[in-house]
C-alpha cells in the first residue's frame, strides 16, 4: 500500500476553499470544451445504446442497466409528481453502491472531515486515492433537513442526528463523479449543484451503477460520526442565534486534526446495512444462548406460578421472539434455535 494512507490530513482551510472555487471554475470550462463527451438526450432517442455500459447492482448482482430501466424510473418519478422530492440518505448511498467501490473506499480513502457549512451546504474534504492527480477531493452535501432543524425548538445536538440521517443531495469534484455519476444523481434527483441531463458517453465498459464515488462513500460513512454531528449542531445553533440561514461555520485546523486521531482509532470499515445485520448475527452466538436460557427460565417461572399454563407461557415467549424476528433483532436461525430449545424444555419440564 502506498504511504499516502498513513499520512494525516493537514488542511489549510483558506487554501482548501480557494481550491474548491478554482476546481469548480475549471470544471465549468472543461464542460464547455468537452461537450462532445456526452450524448444529448435527443441522440439517445436514436440508435445509440451506451446505456448497456451502465451496470447496476441494486439487487446485489451486477447487471446492465438499460435505457428502459431509466425510462421506467423517470415514469415512476413523474407519476409520483410532487411526492418525489428527491434526495437520498447517506445510508442508502452506502447500501446501493457496488462492493468494488466500497472496497476501494475502504482501502484508499481514510479521511473525510467537514470544513464549511453555510445554509444547507456542507463542504467535506477527503484524501485522494493513489491514482489521483490530486492530494485531496471535495465532496459537497446539501442537507435537506437543515431548514427544519433550524426552525425546530429542540436542542441543536438532537436535531443534528435528524439532519445527518436525513435526505441529502451530493456531488464530488473527482472524475468518477463528473463523468459517470452526475447523470445518475440527476435522474435520481439527488445531485447537488449542476444537473447533468446528457447521458455519459464513456468508452470504459466498467461503467458501474453507484450513487457515489469512493470519496462520497467515506463522507457518507463519517456523516454519522460525532465530529460531523457536532459541526452540524454548531451550525444549527449559529443560524438560530443570528436569525440568518446563510451564517457560515468554518472548521478550525484543530477540527480536522482531531478527526485524524479519532478516525485512526475508530472503526472505519464501510458496511452496508445487510452486512451489519450479518455481522451482528455472527457475534450473536452467545446472545442466542443467553436469550434461550432467559426465555426458558421465564417460561418455567410462569408455568410454576400456575397463573398461566406452560403452553400459554410458551405462546407468549414465542410471540416475543416473533417480534424480535420481525424487527430483525435476531436471525431466523436464532429464532428456530430458541424455539426448538423452548419446546424441548417444555416436554422435559
Ligand atoms: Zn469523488
Amino acid at each position: 500500500m502506498a504511504d499516502h494512507k498513513k499520512q494525516a490530513l493537514r488542511v489549510d482551510i483558506t487554501r482548501a476553499l480557494s481550491t474548491v472555487r478554482a476546481r469548480a471554475k475549471a470544471e465549468r470550462e472543461s464542460r464547455v470544451a468537452g461537450a462532445s463527451r456526452t450524448l444529448s438526450v435527443d441522440e439517445l432517442a436514436g440508435d445509440y445504446d451506451f446505456a448497456r455500459l451502465l451496470v447496476t447492482t441494486l439487487d446485489g448482482k451486477s447487471r446492465p442497466i438499460t435505457q428502459k430501466d431509466l425510462d421506467v424510473f423517470r415514469r415512476n418519478a413523474a407519476a409520483l409528481g410532487r411526492k418525489f422530492k428527491g434526495g437520498i440518505t447517506a445510508r442508502q448511498v452506502i447500501d446501493t453502491t457496488i462492493p468494488a467501490i466500497r472496497a476501494r473506499s475502504n482501502a484508499q480513502i481514510h479521511t473525510a472531515a467537514p470544513i464549511k457549512l453555510v445554509g444547507s451546504d456542507l463542504q467535506v474534504v477527503t484524501n485522494a486515492g493513489p491514482d489521483s492527480g490530486h492530494s485531496r477531493h471535495f465532496v459537497t452535501f446539501g442537507l435537506l433537513n437543515m431548514p427544519a432543524a433550524v426552525a425546530s425548538p429542540k436542542r441543536p445536538i438532537d436535531m443534528a442526528r435528524f439532519v445527518s440521517g436525513g435526505p441529502i443531495t451530493l456531488e464530488c469534484d473527482c472524475e468518477d463523479f463528473r463523468f459517470r455519476l452526475r447523470y445518475i444523481a440527476t435522474i435520481g434527483k439527488f445531485v447537488h449543484g449542476r444537473p447533468e441531463p446528457a447521458y455519459p458517453r464513456f468508452t470504459n465498459p466498467r461503467l458501474v451503477y453507484a450513487c457515489g464515488c469512493k470519496h462520497v462513500l467515506r463522507a457518507c460513512h463519517n456523516l454519522d460520526s460525532g465530529l460531523f454531528r457536532g459541526f452540524i449542531a454548531t451550525a444549527i445553533d449559529r443560524q438560530r442565534k443570528t436569525l440568518n440561514e446563510r451564517t457560515a461555520v468554518i472548521a478550525s485546523k484543530r477540527d480536522t486534526r482531531e478527526h485524524d486521531d479519532r478516525a485512526a482509532r475508530s472503526a472505519k470499515v464501510i458496511r452496508t446495512t445487510e452486512e451489519r445485520i450479518v455481522n451482528a448475527a455472527k457475534r450473536g452466538g452467545k446472545v442466542v444462548a443467553a436469550v434461550t436460557a432467559a426465555a426458558e427460565k421465564l417460561a418455567k417461572k410462569q408455568a410454576a406460578k400456575a397463573k398461566r399454563s406452560a403452553a400459554g407461557a410458551l405462546k407468549a415467549t414465542e410471540q416475543t421472539m416473533q417480534k424480535l424476528l420481525a424487527q430483525r433483532a435476531i436471525t431466523p436461525e436464532a429464532y428456530a434455535q430458541v424455539m426448538k430449545a423452548l419446546k424441548s424444555s417444555e416436554v422435559k419440564g
